[in-house]
């Protein structure tokens, strides 16, 4: 896996490309590449054993000019201060890039979640809850599922918070379940604006996605629901990855027989009649398309140099370091951007809060209509501002767009005295 590149510095690099291309005020750029705040904290909780343990926490709240801050919370050793912000960071740009009325937030605890029971979990949940208590609402900052968290720590907050307000407010947090104010399609919603991305790009491209060679690193929620949604479209999954390793047949598999080995076994690791890869074999296999949907700086600017995919659609937040930006730019590689490609998850959060705002349920299917349509809408966009401005990669054409419609949500709102 690749280096240790700070993603708050990849950030601001990203920034800085598209500001090139933008007549935007450098005070206001300023802003642009720096959170508005960020809550650091002790999260003290109760072992089973009768014990404490205290564990660092984050909430990073990074631009509100057009709408309340939005974003996951993640429970992984690697969180850190700077991760954080980045991430929040890229929410605000991905909520810019698909136009929905949100700005950037992201949380995160440093623990890794299987070293806990369920009780302990629980503890330390309603705790961050607690904390982030002054800082959440529905219409100031909703937070969502991340990597390691899901409906059952959503319900968590979403039960803490309504008590201590005594309030009902469902739309204080999206990713819950269905009965308690989830949205149908919501699990599905990351691996399907991933599927459709990949379907655009390829169209863009005048090529077929049916017939694709595909290889997935991270087999999680992202990751796996895509792979299963790209073999819908046609496309061949050859290799897959988790944490523990990969499996490779040149003949395809069935990408959901593969998720159920690994919610029986653990592991993608061992299934039937496909050999083992490395991650980092994964990641340069002769490939049509590669889906990096596991963590941050996952190819570097060494391993870009090897990767073999025409495209790469971005499954996970922040997996290509700058450097290996420029090299794939330079060889050409198409490279959907994260903050369009995975911004499935963002979209059908925000219609799971209006669903939650409006007390209204949508059925299923119009969920995924109204996902495609701004999935589609998003990716013509980018098309248009790649092609208008003489940018890099279509990752630039995406941040001009965003920072553009941040800016003049910034600009529109006028000056305080
Ligand atoms: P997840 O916890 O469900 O899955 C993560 C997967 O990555 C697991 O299979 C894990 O084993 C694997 N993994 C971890 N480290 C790895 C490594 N070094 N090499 C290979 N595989 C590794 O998480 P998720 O929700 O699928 O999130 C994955 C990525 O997608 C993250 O970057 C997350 O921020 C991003 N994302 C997720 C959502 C969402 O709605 N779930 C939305 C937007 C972005």
């Amino acid at each position: 896996m690749g280096d240790q590149t700070n993603p708050f510095e990849s950030l601001r690099e990203q920034i800085d490309d598209a500001a090139a291309h933008l007549d935007a005020d450098e005070g206001v750029l300023t802003r642009l590449k720096n959170p508005e705040r960020v809550l650091e904290t002790n999260l003290t909780f109760e072992l089973d054993d009768g014990s404490l343990e205290t564990v660092r926490a984050y909430r990073s709240q990074f631009n509100g000019d057009r709408g309340p801050y939005k974003g996951g919370i993640r429970y992984h050793p690697g969180v850190t201060r700077d991760e954080v912000k980045a991430l929040s960071g890229w929410m605000a740009y991905k909520c810019a890039v698909v136009d929905i009325p949100y700005g950037g937030g992201k949380g995160g605890i440093a623990i890794d979640p299987s070293d806990y029971s369920e009780s302990e979990l629980e503890r330390l949940t309603r705790s961050f809850a607690a904390e982030l208590r002054p800082l959440i609402g529905e219409d100031r900052d909703i937070p969502a599922p991340d990597v390691n968290t899901g409906q059952r720590e959503m319900n968590w907050i979403k039960d803490t918070y309504e008590t201590l307000e005594n309030t009902t407010a469902p739309g204080v947090i999206t990713g819950k379940a269905l009965d308690s104010g989830g949205s149908e399609g919501r699990v599905e919603a990351t691996g399907r604006s991933v599927a459709l991305s990949a379907r655009e790009a390829f169209d863009w491209l005048d090529r077929d996605i049916a017939g694709a060679t595909v290889a997935v690193q991270g087999y999680g929620n992202a990751g796996s629901v895509a792979a299963a949604l790209i073999d819908d479209l046609g496309g061949d999954v050859v290799a897959v990855s988790d944490s523990s390793g990969g499996v490779h047949n040149p003949d395809g598999f069935d990408p959901r027989a593969v998720k159920a080995h690994k919610n029986e076994t653990g592991s993608v690791v061992g299934y039937d009649g496909a050999a083992s890869v490395t991650n980092d074999e994964l990641l340069t296999l002769d490939v049509d398309l590669l889906v990096p949907a596991a963590l941050e700086n996952a190819v570097d600017e060494t391993l870009a140099r090897d990767v073999s995919a025409d495209v790469i659609v971005e499954a996970a937040n922040g997996p290509l370091t700058p450097d290996a930006d420029d090299v794939l730019a330079e060889r050409d590689v198409t490279v959907v951007p994260d903050i369009l490609a995975n911004a499935g998850g963002v979209t059908v959060s925000y219609f799971e809060w209006v669903q939650n705002r409006q007390r209204f349920g949508w059925t299923e299917e119009r969920v995924n209509e109204e996902l495609e349509r701004v999935i589609v809408d998003a990716f013509d966009r980018l098309v248009e501002s790649h092609e208008a401005n003489d940018v890099k990669n279509l990752r630039t054409a995406a941040y001009v767009v965003a920072i553009s419609r941040i800016v003049n949500a910034y600009d529109q709102a006028g000056n305080w005295p």
